[in-house]
């Protein structure tokens, strides 16, 4: 997405970049329990493909497993699973996975994991939470750059998780907002 911004200045459009790309919540996948893995990859390098899958998501209605209800137990309102079970010969694909919340899915069904043998099983079950791209950048939100134009900024957004760059750069405004209150909070006790 193009998005030209008229009245800002350089501080302001640098802020907007850096939380689009590392601060707004995304969905990826940061749990993995292997029943069976008998491919030519280690357990750790499939769960860390798993992670980078981007996945479809609602911002509205996920929390954050620590800020949750269920005080980061894991529920439904912060935690989505997902179960995997294929037997060779063939690829595995991020379509593979089953998702138990239709909300929350692979952006792209034909993103490779590995390929098996012969009778070769893998069987698993994954679990994604919201997370931002400043932790991990399996959860980074965009890639972002602009230039500036007289007084204008004009801005490229591409997505790299489930959301669309419009709901990027909204996501952006409200993290931005948030921080602009907790920093408003905490002026407020030094007086
Ligand atoms: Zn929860």
């Amino acid at each position: 997405m193009k998005l030209q911004i008229e009245g800002i200045n350089a501080a302001m459009a640098g802020e907007l970049r850096r939380i689009m790309i590392s601060e707004i919540p995304t969905m990826a996948i940061e749990w993995v329990d292997f029943h069976a893995n008998d491919s030519i990859l280690w357990d750790e390098i499939i769960a860390h493909r798993l992670g980078l899958i981007p996945l479809t998501f609602d911002p509205n209605f996920f929390n954050f497993k620590d800020e949750c209800q269920c005080e980061g137990k894991g529920c439904t309102k912060c935690q989505v699973a997902f179960a995997l079970k294929r037997t060779g010969p063939g690829m595995v694909y991020s379509g593979d996975l089953k998702t138990t919340d239709d909300r929350v899915k692979p952006v792209f069904d034909k993103i490779p994991i590995v390929e098996l043998m012969e009778g070769q099983e893998l069987e698993l079950e994954a679990f994604a939470e919201l997370g931002i791209g400043r932790k991990h950048a399996k959860w980074q939100g965009a890639v972002v750059g602009y230039k500036v134009d007289g007084d204008k900024y004009i801005f490229n957004i591409e997505s790299v998780c489930g959301l669309k760059p419009e709901q990027v750069f909204t996501q952006a405004l409200k993290v931005l907002n948030e921080k602009l209150e907790d920093f408003t909070k905490d002026v407020e006790r030094i007086k």
